[in-house]
């Protein structure tokens, strides 16, 4: 990956057979594919290198060709926040890149939504099972009718009651809702369904468009999209969802009458994840993505990182590449606010890699981050969006978000992502059903088996030889074209995950 290494990856499809030689190099025993191998004899201490930069120290001496992993390398300490400095170096130039543009829906904040959803949140956890069963019945009696709404899906989640509300981790999932129901693909038009007695009161989660504790004399079904389950008129089961069908038939009337026009790609919001992550993920489907990454800024649009543990060991890279010193002052706050969260919990960064990432190859954090960092690409950091935030601003923007697939994607909805694009090694069949997520490959033998799986086969780059430009490209207008309605793998199944809310505050 960089002349500096002394540490190379085996990218062949089943890995390489004990006793091959490659350009002069025996291998000391079978490495599966994705797997290090030392380039030269290593001494217990010595730095191995891979990227250019520290992964690890040797725990014992390993021969030239000898299998480099978890069991004999040591893991660094994570960079000190306190010796970070910003260079204070002007911001490497964007070039502007015209002429691509997609097919979405415009709403009145200006925000484009890539999808025409009926989104119906709520404010506890209670109306869960009210809000599902309405959704089924939206589904089937009433959604045929609005044959230009794509979905209606209900923002299911368990926070709302039972939590220290006032306490200060309580601001983050409060945040994280208020924003999701604002996501571009819903319109302005996001329903909440109340239970009335919770904590979470609609006045709290909305506080712009409920400003009083609600009335439960008032009609059942509200002109704001507001459906309070505890209010007097509603006697028995049917009543409520009499409530919640009404309120979303005039909901649907409004939505249906979204049409698709060309949006510039810079109205492209791309959140990016990885999850399932295997050594090749930093060498093919990452590199490449960040090349896409690249041309998103370069058109104007809007591109979120995030997960915070898998960029905290290459967070000087990230410190050099801020547009200001305060975006490089904000990204180690973040930082320092996670190293605390994690200490609070009795861990730190080391916890985050699993027992897949380690079969995949990747032996720890320090390799997993730099890897995972690559598909930022290149363009300088423009912003920091605080966990549950929406995003201000254009370019490329770090989203200070666990590195968990469910939550970073919960947070990435929150920030107004209308892409998601999702990298894997091992295979992850995650998707959402707010935003559509184009799913990556980085090995040509999982886009195979997965075929119906995979959006795209960034393992090309290793198997037949295509360039991360080329494969960036392709991804870039890959991106374009879901944005303008074609369906990714996840959507034709019909596959998504639940939300997952960050909750850094007491239960009580
Ligand atoms: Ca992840």
């Amino acid at each position: 990956m960089n002349p500096a290494d002394n540490v190379a990856v085996v990218a062949n499809d089943g890995g390489l057979r004990e006793g091959t030689t490659v350009d002069g190099l025996a291998l000391r025993h079978h490495v599966p594919q994705a797997h290090k191998v030392a380039l030269a004899p290593l001494s217990a201490g010595d730095p191995v290198r891979r990227y250019g930069a520290v992964i690890g120290y040797a725990k014992e001496s390993i021969p030239a060709g000898g299998l480099v992993n978890e069991t004999n390398l040591e893991l660094p300490h994570a960079p000190s926040l306190e010796s970070l400095t910003f260079a204070g170096r002007a911001a490497k130039a964007v070039e502007p890149l015209n002429g691509y543009a997609f097919r979405g829906f415009r709403n009145d904040d200006g925000s484009v939504g890539t999808r025409n959803i009926l989104a119906i949140t709520n404010t506890v956890q209670c109306v869960s099972g009210i809000v599902g069963h309405a959704v089924e019945r939206i589904r089937c009696e009433l959604l045929p009718r609005f044959p230009h709404v794509d979905d209606v899906v209900a923002l299911d989640h368990t926070y709302g009651c039972g939590v220290a509300i006032d306490a200060p981790g309580a601001a983050i999932p409060i945040r994280t809702l208020h924003n999701i129901a604002r996501n571009p693909n819903f319109a302005g038009l996001t329903m909440v369904v109340s239970l009335g007695c919770e904590k979470l009161q609609p006045s709290m989660l909305f506080p712009e468009t409920f400003d009083t504790l609600p009335d439960i004399s008032k009609p059942a079904s509200d002109p704001a999209g507001l459906v309070i389950l505890q209010d007097e008129s509603h006697v028995g089961f049917e009543a409520m969802i009499g409530s919640i069908l009404q309120t979303s038939e005039r909901q649907l009337t409004l939505l249906d009458r979204r049409r698709r026009k060309r949006c510039p790609a810079s109205d492209l919001v791309v959140g990016l994840q990885c999850g399932g992550s295997d050594s090749l993920s930093g060498v093919t489907a990452n590199p490449a993505l960040g090349h896409a990454a690249d041309l998103v800024v370069r058109a104007g649009g809007t591109v979120i990182f995030s997960e915070v543990t898998e960029v905290r060991d290459g967070i000087d890279q990230l410190i050099r590449r801020a547009a200001s010193p305060e975006i490089a002052a904000e990204l180690a706050r973040q930082m320092e606010w996670y190293d605390h969260y994690l200490s609070c919990g009795q861990s730190d960064r080391s916890a985050n890699t699993t027992p897949g990432n380690k079969k995949g190859g990747l032996s720890n954090v320090v390799e997993k981050a730099l890897g995972s960092i690559a598909k930022s690409g290149s363009m300088p950091i423009n912003g920091v969006i605080p966990p549950g935030e929406r995003a201000q601003g254009s370019g490329l923007l770090f989203a200070a978000t666990p590195a968990s697939d469910f939550i970073c994607g919960t947070l990435q909805l929150a920030a107004g992502m209308n892409v998601h694009v999702f990298t894997t090694g091992q295979g992850t069949p995650y998707g959402l059903a707010e935003v559509p997520v184009v799913k990556v490959a980085s090995r040509s033998e999982l886009a195979k088996r997965w075929h119906d799986l995979m959006d795209i086969d960034a393992g090309r780059i290793v198997s037949a030889g295509q360039t991360i430009e080329s494969m960036g490209q392709s991804m870039f207008e890959k991106m374009l074209a879901i944005a303008s309605g074609e369906r990714t793998c996840a959507e034709r199944l019909g596959l998504h995950n639940q939300l997952a809310l960050f909750n850094p505050g007491p239960v009580t």
